[in-house]
């Protein structure tokens, strides 16, 4: 079989296997170089994915070569034809010790940062900068959605860095503040100055970087300020609520600039995860809510920003009320101000969980069966029943006249994945966080 033939049918049944945000980022920039022999190659475009892939999927992928072409076969991985060894490793040589400058706020920790499906992939490209910084994953570029944790991972890594080394220049910076002192500078006259700090960093931690839309003189200056960094090794890490190619507004240079090393994306937690993050933030408050409790706190329709502060804000009453926390004490005081009207309507459900599925609405409403179409279809059933309170003949109406009774079906059907299926709880909060944002 031809090569590229296989690796394209490989891609499609792992497709079905895995997370599709773990697709993506694992195999979207793979290949099958070559079969010979014994071995496969398979091309990747970083060491990092190279072993990553080892990792994970090494007997997967062996087995489904294996499988194809009708004989025991071993994968090898390949960066830019060279094959990665375990003992590649470069050495990361920092020069006289220095006062530490950095401004990070230690609380936030890779030790505290709560992994899961949602965020492994970033996680495990922090762990990776911090074993050998400024080396192969340079700059690490870390886009997500509000209160996913990208600013608690950059910070992780920053402060991992010094712990390691105490010596060594991180400087953090949401992007505002990298933009106003070199607008500062440059009306003060002070531009060595700004360019001696910016330029010794060790490592530089950007945030929000997409806030440099528009600001051409920032740009500029950092555009130099980047290659300095780069040239002399040291690590750069940005966040951004988008990748490179979709901010406005920002030098194409920039663009493949920011590309040119590993970008990783966070997705919103799943439940589990957002479970666990509530339970790591009240371990650090040195407390402890019922299981129950928190499982209702993580299913509200909030990002994980918002829960934490709800969570602090029912920590808070119950200490003043000098309340016990049990559930029947602390359910009211969710509810206090979660139960809020929908922000969105029937339109909106239609377009949202079209777009998540990659559907036509056409589709969704029309009469075609296909797999693909069913699930989306329940699931939009489910929502506009329980978020919008729609009648079960309206929303038949609505998605192309249908029966109430194959809503009521689809309705339920979601009702009890939801408490069992994590694919679908995931779904779920994906498709509501873009809902109601
Ligand atoms: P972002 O920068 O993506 O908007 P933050 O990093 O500010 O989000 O995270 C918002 C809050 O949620 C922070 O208090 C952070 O500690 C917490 N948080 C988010 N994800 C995690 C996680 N995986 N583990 C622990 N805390 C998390
Ligand atoms: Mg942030």
């Amino acid at each position: 079989m031809e090569l590229q033939v296989a690796w394209h049918k490989i891609l499609n049944d792992l497709k079905s296997q895995i997370p599709a945000h773990n697709f993506k980022t694992w195999f979207s920039q793979t290949s099958l170089k070559e079969i010979r022999d014994d071995r496969a190659v398979i091309n990747v475009p970083h060491a990092f994915i190279g072993e990553q892939l080892k990792t994970r999927y090494l007997n997967l992928l062996e087995n489904m070569l294996s499988q194809i072409f009708e004989k025991n076969l071993s994968v090898e991985f390949k960066v830019d034809g060279k094959v990665k060894t375990q003992d590649d490793e470069d050495i990361f040589i920092i020069d006289t010790p220095r006062q530490n400058t950095s401004n990070l706020n230690p609380k936030y920790t890779l030790e505290n940062f709560v992994v899961g499906l949602s965020n492994n992939v970033a996680f495990a490209a922090a762990e990776a900068i911090v074993q050998n910084p400024g080396t192969s994953y340079n700059p690490l570029y870390i886009y997500g959605g509000t209160g996913v944790g990208k600013t608690h991972l950059m910070l992780g890594i920053g402060n991992a860095l010094l712990f390691k080394n105490p010596s060594l220049k991180v400087i953090y910076c949401p992007s505002e503040k990298f933009m106003n002192d070199y607008v500062e500078a440059i009306q003060n006259h002070r531009m060595v100055d700004f360019r001696a700090k910016y330029r010794s960093a060790d490592a530089l931690l950007i945030d929000d970087i997409q806030f440099f839309s528009g600001r051409e003189g920032t740009q500029e200056e950092f555009f130099h300020t980047f290659n300095e960094l780069q040239s002399k090794n040291s690590q750069m890490v940005f966040t951004s609520d988008r990748i490179p190619q979709e901010i406005a507004k920002l030098e194409d240079r920039l663009k493949s600039r920011f590309a040119g090393g590993l970008m990783v994306d966070i997705q919103p937690p799943d439940f589990d995860t957002r479970v666990a993050i509530l339970k790591a933030k009240c371990r650090e408050r040195g407390t402890d809510l019922p299981e129950e409790a928190l499982k209702l706190l993580a299913s509200l329709e909030i990002n994980i920003r918002e829960l934490e502060g709800k969570l602090v804000q029912i920590l808070q009453t119950l200490k003043t009320q000098n309340l016990e926390s049990t559930i029947e004490n602390i359910k009211p005081l969710m509810n206090a101000r979660s139960v809020k009207p929908a922000s969105f309507d029937h339109r909106k459900v239609l377009s949202t969980v079209c777009g998540y599925f990659d559907l036509k609405p056409g589709e969704l409403t029309g009469p075609n069966r296909q797999r693909r179409l069913v699930l989306p279809r329940h699931i939009a059933m489910y929502i506009l029943c329980e978020d919008l309170s729609m009648t079960v003949a309206a929303v038949g109406q609505f998605l192309g006249k249908r029966d109430h009774t194959t809503v009521m079906h689809g309705r339920d059907r979601i009702k009890n994945l939801i408490l069992s299926d994590l694919e679908i709880q995931k779904i779920m909060i994906d498709i509501k966080q873009k809902l109601i944002s």
